[in-house]
Protein backbone atom coordinates (compact mmCIF):
# COMPACT_ATOMS: atom_id res chain seq x y z
CA UNK A 1 0.00 0.00 0.00
CA UNK A 2 1.60 3.30 -0.90
CA UNK A 3 -0.99 5.70 0.45
CA UNK A 4 -1.72 5.68 3.95
CA UNK A 5 -5.17 5.91 5.44
CA UNK A 6 -5.41 9.44 5.67
CA UNK A 7 -3.98 10.15 2.56
CA UNK A 8 -6.57 8.33 0.80
CA UNK A 9 -9.24 9.81 3.17
CA UNK A 10 -8.13 13.70 2.51
CA UNK A 11 -8.09 13.10 -1.19
CA UNK A 12 -11.00 11.78 -1.76
CA UNK A 13 -12.54 14.72 1.05
CA UNK A 14 -10.89 16.98 -1.32
CA UNK A 15 -12.92 15.83 -4.41
CA UNK A 16 -16.00 14.75 -3.34
CA UNK A 17 -16.30 16.12 0.42
CA UNK A 18 -19.29 18.13 0.78
CA UNK A 19 -19.93 21.96 0.60
CA UNK A 20 -21.42 22.75 4.08
CA UNK A 21 -21.76 26.40 5.20
CA UNK A 22 -19.92 25.54 8.71
CA UNK A 23 -17.03 23.55 6.48
CA UNK A 24 -13.80 24.91 5.52
CA UNK A 25 -11.76 22.79 3.13
CA UNK A 26 -8.29 23.08 3.65
CA UNK A 27 -7.86 23.55 7.24
CA UNK A 28 -9.62 25.32 10.50
CA UNK A 29 -12.68 27.56 10.16
CA UNK A 30 -11.83 31.36 9.98
CA UNK A 31 -14.87 31.46 12.55
CA UNK A 32 -15.12 29.38 15.39
CA UNK A 33 -18.67 30.96 16.29
CA UNK A 34 -19.69 29.28 12.55
CA UNK A 35 -18.00 26.18 13.64
CA UNK A 36 -19.80 26.52 17.57
CA UNK A 37 -23.29 26.97 16.24
CA UNK A 38 -23.18 24.05 13.58
CA UNK A 39 -22.12 21.52 16.18
CA UNK A 40 -24.56 22.48 18.94
CA UNK A 41 -27.31 22.10 15.91
CA UNK A 42 -25.84 18.75 14.50
CA UNK A 43 -26.35 17.06 18.24
CA UNK A 44 -29.00 14.46 17.23
CA UNK A 45 -30.20 16.16 14.18
CA UNK A 46 -28.82 15.44 10.54
CA UNK A 47 -26.96 17.55 8.18
CA UNK A 48 -30.33 18.18 6.06
CA UNK A 49 -32.20 19.46 8.94
CA UNK A 50 -29.85 21.58 10.08
CA UNK A 51 -29.09 23.19 6.13
CA UNK A 52 -32.73 24.17 6.24
CA UNK A 53 -31.83 26.10 9.42
CA UNK A 54 -28.52 27.45 9.76
CA UNK A 55 -28.55 30.13 7.10
CA UNK A 56 -31.19 31.90 9.37
CA UNK A 57 -29.95 31.81 12.72
CA UNK A 58 -26.81 33.20 11.02
CA UNK A 59 -28.25 36.03 9.59
CA UNK A 60 -30.28 36.64 12.47
CA UNK A 61 -27.48 36.44 14.57
CA UNK A 62 -24.22 36.59 12.68
CA UNK A 63 -21.95 36.44 15.45
CA UNK A 64 -21.27 35.71 19.12
CA UNK A 65 -22.03 39.29 20.71
CA UNK A 66 -25.83 39.31 18.60
CA UNK A 67 -26.38 35.96 20.40
CA UNK A 68 -25.19 36.81 23.59
CA UNK A 69 -27.77 40.15 23.78
CA UNK A 70 -30.79 38.35 22.53
CA UNK A 71 -33.22 37.24 24.34
CA UNK A 72 -33.34 33.52 24.90
CA UNK A 73 -37.03 33.76 23.68
CA UNK A 74 -35.98 34.98 20.13
CA UNK A 75 -33.31 32.34 20.23
CA UNK A 76 -35.71 29.64 20.47
CA UNK A 77 -38.07 31.23 17.94
CA UNK A 78 -35.53 30.64 15.39
CA UNK A 79 -34.33 27.51 16.72
CA UNK A 80 -38.12 26.32 16.71
CA UNK A 81 -38.55 22.78 14.78
CA UNK A 82 -34.74 22.24 15.72
CA UNK A 83 -36.02 20.05 18.74
CA UNK A 84 -33.99 19.25 21.97
CA UNK A 85 -34.11 22.89 22.81
CA UNK A 86 -31.64 22.64 25.58
CA UNK A 87 -29.17 22.86 23.29
CA UNK A 88 -30.70 26.33 22.58
CA UNK A 89 -30.17 27.37 25.33
CA UNK A 90 -26.60 26.06 26.00
CA UNK A 91 -25.55 27.79 23.20
CA UNK A 92 -27.32 31.11 23.88
CA UNK A 93 -25.32 30.65 28.02
CA UNK A 94 -22.18 30.08 26.14
CA UNK A 95 -22.17 32.98 24.16
CA UNK A 96 -22.78 35.23 27.05
CA UNK A 97 -19.70 33.29 28.71
CA UNK A 98 -17.27 33.89 25.62
CA UNK A 99 -18.74 37.50 25.74
CA UNK A 100 -18.74 38.26 29.26
CA UNK A 101 -15.89 35.71 30.12
CA UNK A 102 -13.41 36.01 28.01
CA UNK A 103 -13.85 38.85 26.36
CA UNK A 104 -15.41 38.20 22.94
CA UNK A 105 -12.29 35.80 22.03
CA UNK A 106 -13.22 31.71 21.47
CA UNK A 107 -11.19 29.91 23.82
CA UNK A 108 -8.80 27.56 22.29
CA UNK A 109 -7.90 25.30 24.93
CA UNK A 110 -9.48 22.69 25.87
CA UNK A 111 -9.92 23.38 29.20
CA UNK A 112 -11.71 26.45 28.59
CA UNK A 113 -13.78 25.20 25.96
CA UNK A 114 -14.49 22.57 28.68
CA UNK A 115 -16.58 25.55 30.73
CA UNK A 116 -19.49 25.99 27.98
CA UNK A 117 -22.06 24.83 28.22
CA UNK A 118 -23.65 21.86 26.24
CA UNK A 119 -20.57 20.38 25.05
CA UNK A 120 -19.49 17.10 25.32
CA UNK A 121 -16.05 15.38 24.72
CA UNK A 122 -17.07 14.56 21.15
CA UNK A 123 -18.49 17.98 20.57
CA UNK A 124 -15.43 19.91 22.17
CA UNK A 125 -12.93 17.55 20.29
CA UNK A 126 -14.79 18.41 17.22
CA UNK A 127 -14.72 21.85 17.66
CA UNK A 128 -11.39 22.41 18.36
CA UNK A 129 -10.41 20.51 15.63
CA UNK A 130 -12.74 22.12 13.01
CA UNK A 131 -12.01 26.13 14.64
CA UNK A 132 -8.49 25.64 15.26
CA UNK A 133 -6.43 22.40 13.46
CA UNK A 134 -6.05 20.63 16.59
CA UNK A 135 -5.07 17.03 16.93
CA UNK A 136 -7.96 15.70 18.17
CA UNK A 137 -9.95 12.42 17.46
CA UNK A 138 -13.66 13.02 16.72
CA UNK A 139 -15.86 9.86 17.30
CA UNK A 140 -19.28 10.22 16.18
CA UNK A 141 -21.87 7.64 14.96
CA UNK A 142 -20.03 7.76 12.04
CA UNK A 143 -16.82 6.71 13.01
CA UNK A 144 -18.28 4.43 15.27
CA UNK A 145 -19.34 2.48 12.43
CA UNK A 146 -16.25 2.65 9.96
CA UNK A 147 -13.58 2.07 12.74
CA UNK A 148 -15.72 -1.02 13.13
CA UNK A 149 -16.31 -2.50 9.72
CA UNK A 150 -12.72 -1.37 9.15
CA UNK A 151 -11.60 -3.92 11.76
CA UNK A 152 -14.70 -6.40 11.06
CA UNK A 153 -15.71 -5.76 15.18
CA UNK A 154 -18.36 -7.79 15.65
CA UNK A 155 -18.56 -7.40 19.39
CA UNK A 156 -21.79 -5.12 20.63
CA UNK A 157 -20.29 -1.26 20.80
CA UNK A 158 -20.29 -0.97 24.19
CA UNK A 159 -18.14 -3.49 24.36
CA UNK A 160 -15.62 -2.32 22.47
CA UNK A 161 -16.01 1.46 22.37
CA UNK A 162 -12.50 2.11 24.08
CA UNK A 163 -10.56 -0.25 21.63
CA UNK A 164 -12.46 1.93 19.14
CA UNK A 165 -11.37 5.46 20.39
CA UNK A 166 -8.10 4.01 20.86
CA UNK A 167 -8.26 2.61 16.64
CA UNK A 168 -10.03 6.27 15.49
CA UNK A 169 -7.01 7.83 17.58
CA UNK A 170 -4.32 5.99 15.74
CA UNK A 171 -5.64 6.63 12.17
CA UNK A 172 -6.40 10.61 12.58
CA UNK A 173 -4.19 12.62 10.92
CA UNK A 174 -3.32 14.83 13.45
CA UNK A 175 -1.85 17.01 11.00
CA UNK A 176 -4.71 18.07 9.32
CA UNK A 177 -7.40 17.21 11.68
CA UNK A 178 -9.91 20.18 10.77
CA UNK A 179 -10.23 18.29 7.40
CA UNK A 180 -9.63 14.75 8.39
CA UNK A 181 -12.50 15.19 10.76
CA UNK A 182 -14.80 16.41 8.16
CA UNK A 183 -13.65 13.96 5.60
CA UNK A 184 -14.68 10.96 7.98
CA UNK A 185 -17.76 12.30 9.40
CA UNK A 186 -18.44 12.57 5.13
CA UNK A 187 -17.28 9.16 4.24
CA UNK A 188 -19.84 7.66 6.95
CA UNK A 189 -22.66 10.07 5.80
CA UNK A 190 -22.27 9.56 1.99
CA UNK A 191 -20.48 6.19 1.09
CA UNK A 192 -20.03 4.10 4.81
CA UNK A 193 -24.16 4.00 5.33
CA UNK A 194 -25.73 2.38 7.88
CA UNK A 195 -27.44 0.17 5.18
CA UNK A 196 -25.20 -0.67 1.60
CA UNK A 197 -22.31 0.99 1.97
CA UNK A 198 -20.77 1.75 -1.42
CA UNK A 199 -17.43 -0.44 -1.12
CA UNK A 200 -16.89 0.13 -4.45
CA UNK A 201 -16.55 3.96 -4.22
CA UNK A 202 -14.84 3.98 -1.34
CA UNK A 203 -11.28 5.93 -0.90
CA UNK A 204 -10.48 3.62 1.96
CA UNK A 205 -11.58 0.21 0.80
CA UNK A 206 -8.19 -1.56 0.69
CA UNK A 207 -7.92 -1.23 4.19
CA UNK A 208 -11.29 -2.47 5.13
CA UNK A 209 -11.59 -5.78 6.13
CA UNK A 210 -15.46 -6.10 6.21
CA UNK A 211 -15.53 -4.92 2.19
CA UNK A 212 -18.35 -6.41 0.51
CA UNK A 213 -18.75 -8.74 3.44
CA UNK A 214 -21.97 -10.40 3.54
CA UNK A 215 -22.74 -8.94 6.98
CA UNK A 216 -21.66 -5.37 6.47
CA UNK A 217 -24.58 -3.82 6.90
CA UNK A 218 -25.62 -5.43 10.55
CA UNK A 219 -22.06 -4.04 11.57
CA UNK A 220 -21.51 -2.23 13.92
CA UNK A 221 -23.74 -4.21 16.94
CA UNK A 222 -25.81 -2.49 18.33
CA UNK A 223 -28.09 -2.65 21.22
CA UNK A 224 -32.00 -2.21 20.38
CA UNK A 225 -33.77 0.38 22.65
CA UNK A 226 -37.37 -0.23 22.92
CA UNK A 227 -39.12 3.15 22.72
CA UNK A 228 -41.74 3.51 25.74
CA UNK A 229 -45.26 4.59 24.64
CA UNK A 230 -47.43 7.37 26.25
CA UNK A 231 -51.26 8.41 25.41
CA UNK A 232 -52.69 11.42 26.18
CA UNK A 233 -54.76 14.36 25.59
CA UNK A 234 -53.85 18.15 24.48
CA UNK A 235 -56.71 20.80 24.48
CA UNK A 236 -57.26 23.72 22.45
CA UNK A 237 -58.96 26.09 24.68
CA UNK A 238 -60.68 28.96 23.58
CA UNK A 239 -62.32 31.88 25.12
CA UNK A 240 -65.49 33.87 23.88
CA UNK A 241 -63.05 36.01 21.67
CA UNK A 242 -61.98 33.13 19.89
CA UNK A 243 -58.23 33.29 21.32
CA UNK A 244 -56.06 30.57 22.28
CA UNK A 245 -54.86 29.15 26.00
CA UNK A 246 -51.05 28.50 25.60
CA UNK A 247 -48.17 28.09 28.68
CA UNK A 248 -45.08 28.17 28.93
CA UNK A 249 -43.48 24.95 30.12
CA UNK A 250 -41.43 25.20 33.15
CA UNK A 251 -37.76 26.12 32.74
CA UNK A 252 -36.43 22.70 33.66
CA UNK A 253 -37.28 19.07 31.92
CA UNK A 254 -38.73 18.27 28.71
CA UNK A 255 -39.03 20.73 26.42
CA UNK A 256 -38.08 23.47 28.71
CA UNK A 257 -39.28 27.43 27.95
CA UNK A 258 -41.15 26.67 25.26
CA UNK A 259 -45.33 27.46 24.77
CA UNK A 260 -47.51 24.65 24.02
CA UNK A 261 -51.29 24.16 24.70
CA UNK A 262 -52.05 22.24 27.66
CA UNK A 263 -52.21 18.44 27.69
CA UNK A 264 -51.64 15.76 30.25
CA UNK A 265 -51.61 11.72 30.27
CA UNK A 266 -54.85 11.63 31.92
CA UNK A 267 -58.20 13.48 30.87
CA UNK A 268 -58.33 16.05 33.29
CA UNK A 269 -60.99 18.37 31.43
CA UNK A 270 -63.66 15.49 31.53
CA UNK A 271 -65.79 18.38 29.78
CA UNK A 272 -63.69 18.55 26.68
CA UNK A 273 -64.99 17.08 23.14
CA UNK A 274 -63.32 14.51 22.01
CA UNK A 275 -62.19 14.77 18.73
CA UNK A 276 -60.55 11.58 16.03
CA UNK A 277 -57.66 13.43 15.69
CA UNK A 278 -54.51 12.58 16.77
CA UNK A 279 -50.94 13.94 16.54
CA UNK A 280 -47.90 11.47 17.58
CA UNK A 281 -44.46 12.00 18.08
CA UNK A 282 -41.06 10.50 18.65
CA UNK A 283 -39.01 11.72 21.63
CA UNK A 284 -35.80 10.00 22.68
CA UNK A 285 -36.79 7.23 23.73
CA UNK A 286 -40.64 7.69 23.88
CA UNK A 287 -43.68 7.55 21.03
CA UNK A 288 -46.07 9.30 22.20
CA UNK A 289 -50.17 9.86 21.31
CA UNK A 290 -52.09 12.39 22.11
CA UNK A 291 -55.76 12.76 21.44
CA UNK A 292 -56.63 16.50 20.48
CA UNK A 293 -59.98 18.10 22.65
CA UNK A 294 -61.67 21.63 22.48
CA UNK A 295 -62.77 23.08 25.35
CA UNK A 296 -64.38 26.67 26.01
CA UNK A 297 -63.29 28.17 28.79
CA UNK A 298 -62.73 31.50 30.20
CA UNK A 299 -61.14 31.01 33.37
CA UNK A 300 -59.61 28.02 35.00
CA UNK A 301 -56.74 26.35 37.55
CA UNK A 302 -53.97 26.22 34.57
CA UNK A 303 -51.48 28.40 34.74
CA UNK A 304 -51.16 29.98 30.83
CA UNK A 305 -53.18 32.67 29.06
CA UNK A 306 -55.01 33.54 26.03
CA UNK A 307 -53.51 34.18 22.96
CA UNK A 308 -54.46 35.98 19.79
CA UNK A 309 -54.33 33.03 16.87
CA UNK A 310 -52.97 35.17 14.75
CA UNK A 311 -50.41 35.83 17.52
CA UNK A 312 -49.14 32.33 18.05
CA UNK A 313 -46.53 32.75 15.63
CA UNK A 314 -44.83 35.57 18.24
CA UNK A 315 -44.45 32.46 20.51
CA UNK A 316 -41.81 29.64 20.03
CA UNK A 317 -43.56 25.92 19.78
CA UNK A 318 -42.26 22.53 20.18
CA UNK A 319 -42.01 20.78 16.83
CA UNK A 320 -44.68 18.02 18.97
CA UNK A 321 -47.22 21.26 19.10
CA UNK A 322 -46.59 22.36 15.72
CA UNK A 323 -47.56 19.13 14.83
CA UNK A 324 -51.02 19.78 16.25
CA UNK A 325 -51.36 23.14 15.11
CA UNK A 326 -50.95 21.86 11.72
CA UNK A 327 -53.54 19.33 11.82
CA UNK A 328 -56.04 21.66 13.46
CA UNK A 329 -55.22 24.21 10.81
CA UNK A 330 -54.61 26.79 13.39
CA UNK A 331 -53.17 29.69 11.76
CA UNK A 332 -49.23 30.87 12.14
S1 LIG B 1 -15.07 -0.66 2.18
FE1 LIG B 1 -17.24 -0.63 2.54
S2 LIG B 1 -17.51 -1.25 4.66
FE2 LIG B 1 -15.38 -0.73 4.38
S3 LIG B 1 -15.23 1.40 5.06
FE3 LIG B 1 -15.54 1.40 2.84
S4 LIG B 1 -17.76 1.54 2.55
FE4 LIG B 1 -17.38 0.97 4.67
Amino acid sequence: MSETFSQLLLKWYALKGRDLPWRYKGGAHPDPYVVLVSELMLQQTTVKTVLSYFDKFIARFPNVESLASASIEEVYLYWQGLGYYTRARSLHQSAKMIVNDFHGCFPCRKEDVLKLKGLGPYTVASFLALAFNQPETVVDGNVIRIMARLYHMTKPTDEIISEIFHKAEKLTDKENSADYASAIMDLGATICTPKKPLCEQCPIAVYCLSKNSDDVDQIPIRKKIEKKHMEGYVYIIRNKNGDVFIRKRSEKGLLHGLYEFPWSEKNIFPDAEMTQKTVSHIFTHIHMNLKICYLKAEDFAVDGFFVEEKKLSNYAFSTLMKKVMKTIGLER
